[in-house]
């Protein structure tokens, strides 16, 4: 057992739903007690499709479970195919059905349905959503793609976009620009989009484009050992990435690279002088593997952030990952519990996270500003405008999004000048964090003091005396420290108490400030 107030993944018959909703003309008959049918408004109300998911739920009750449930199943199955004539079908139980193990697999095997019927065999109790949706979309691969003649120009098929993906649409559309650009067309894009019919002639395909890793490097693998298809493995989010990955295609296709540039603005945005002050922000990043990967050699080499720690819940990809860390100087942390990344993210006290839908709450608890860059999110990154992460104008997408939860540089220089200002104080936060601006009374010379962290956040100063051990800030040390801008306060007041405690002082004064400062600039 394991206490969870926040999960980062679902279960994962919610990553079968995924590809059965992203693809047209199949159905998924899911073994799954009554209620289950929850799933059906992450893609009604977050992703705010217009139609139901392609799933019919058995949704066996309490009672059913004294006669045969078994039978429920074979009669949904049934069903299910005379109203929606798919092309196939999956079947499959979620966590609850799988205790009872009426086996939909064999069941359905046993029926004569006319259309190829694929059994999803998903372990509910030790995987989760992301496998749930590779392991669907490999066995669908598996069942229905055939060697095939290739196409006569060059082709690729983009793999792993599934429902409910973080700006999958977007990538798509990007992607199919990208590669047209080169003279490359798309044979299949899977699962978002495509029918059974469409999975049968992926061999059609040179090569395979690997979106997603999460969601479509088992059936890539499969592919490139049965179809003799090889994959791409840079993905192209961030500048870097993008001529990376243009390149790595055009070896694979023994043809000439070309990107067309023109509408790339990151470099140049970046590089102007308004810039500057994001020179060496602190950054955490954190959220499903292949998007940190790519967040953080964009925030390393194309913004010019300082990458203070990564990491992501999936641990399919906990090695690249750790070794990613390894790279950048970092401590990797491979977990699936938010308190865990909190912890770790209070430790770091970075500047900005970038994160997803729980590390935007973080944030706003700590007040570090956060952007998000991965799953799982809210209904608001699903956007009705384009916002693509990959290619050209996805890097475009990122510039703007980091940049915009900052101080900005002005804003940053007048709460430090000023920071005694009716508006611009330190508690106030930037102008645009609505919540944040607050009147400058009492409490928020409290927060003030403890940074940008809310007041109980923030390091007891002169806390209740709880011991003997309680560390006394100086009144002249208190308002030196103030005299550092409030982003970093936070920061500066950790790594001096945990100096003062090292060195057995009792009390802090400007000199034991100074001497932190220089212990760990060393
Ligand atoms: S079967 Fe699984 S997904 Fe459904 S309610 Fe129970 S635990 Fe949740």
């Amino acid at each position: 057992m394991k206490l969870s107030v926040w999960t980062y993944e679902g279960p994962p018959h919610v990553g079968a739903m995924r590809v059965a909703t992203g693809m047209t003309g199949l159905h998924y008959v899911l073994h799954a007690p009554q209620g289950d049918t929850y799933a059906d408004l992450l893609f009604t109300m977050i992703e705010r499709r217009d139609h139901r998911p392609p799933v019919t739920y058995t949704t066996f009750q309490a009672r059913d479970l004294g006669a045969d449930t078994a039978d429920l199943f074979t009669a949904a199955a049934k069903a299910a195919y005379a109203r929606f004539k798919p092309q196939a079908m999956i079947v499959g139980a979620s966590c609850t059905a799988e205790l009872i193990q009426d086996d939909p697999g064999g069941l359905a095997a046993a029926m004569d349905i006319p259309v190829p019927v694929i059994p999803l065999e998903l372990p509910s109790y030790q995987r989760k959503e992301n496998f749930g949706a590779d392991e669907t979309f490999f066995q669908i691969t598996r069942a229905l793609a055939r060697p095939c003649d290739r196409t006569a120009r060059p082709s690729v098929n983009l793999i792993g976009p599934t429902a409910l993906g973080f700006r999958h649409r977007d990538d798509i559309t990007e992607l199919t620009g990208l590669l047209m650009d080169m003279g490359v067309a798309v044979n299949v894009c899977a699962p978002m989009g495509a029918c059974p019919a469409d999975i049968t002639r992926l061999g059609a395909a040179h090569a395979n484009v690997l979106m997603y890793p999460e969601t479509g490097e088992a059936a890539c693998r499969w592919m490139e050992r049965e179809l003799g298809q090889p994959f791409t493995k840079t993905v192209p989010i961030g500048v870097g990435a993008t001529r990376d990955f243009v390149a790595e295609l055009a070896g694979l296709l023994g043809m000439p690279a070309h990107l067309d540039e023109s509408r790339l603005r990151l470099p140049w945005y970046s590089r102007s002088v308004d810039s500057t002050y994001l020179t060496g922000k602190r950054v955490f990043i954190f959220g499903d593997g292949t998007h940190v990967a790519a967040a953080a050699r964009i925030a390393r080499d194309e913004m010019g952030f300082d990458v203070a720690g990564v990491g992501c819940y999936n641990r399919e990809m906990a090695r690249p990952i750790r070794a990613l860390a390894k790279d950048y100087g970092v401590e990797a942390l491979i977990s699936d519990d938010y308190l865990e990344v909190e912890e770790r993210i209070e430790s770091l006290a970075p500047e900005m996270i970038l994160g997803t839908q729980m590390e935007r709450h973080i944030g706003k608890r700590l007040g570090i500003p956060c952007a998000v860059i991965s799953a799982p999110v809210h209904v608001q990154d699903f956007p009705a405008r384009y916002s693509p992460q990959m290619g050209i104008e996805g890097a475009n997408v990122i510039f703007d999004t980091w940049v915009h939860p900052l101080v900005m540089g002005l804003e940053e220089h007048l709460l430090h000048m000023f920071r005694e200002d009716f508006e611009f104080h330190d508690a106030a936060g930037a102008s645009h964090h609505g919540g944040k601006a607050v009147a400058r009374s009492a409490e928020g010379d409290a927060a003030a003091d403890g940074g940008s962290m809310p007041p109980e956040a923030a390091p007891a100063a002169e806390g209740p005396d709880t011991g003997t051990d309680v560390l006394v800030w100086l009144a002249e040390a208190e308002r030196e420290l103030k005299k550092i801008p409030f982003f970093v306060r936070g920061k500066a007041r950790r790594n001096t108490e945990s100096f003062a405690a090292q060195k057995g002082l009792r009390e802090i004064s400007v000199d034991t400030l100074y001497e932190a400062k220089a212990h760990y600039a060393r």
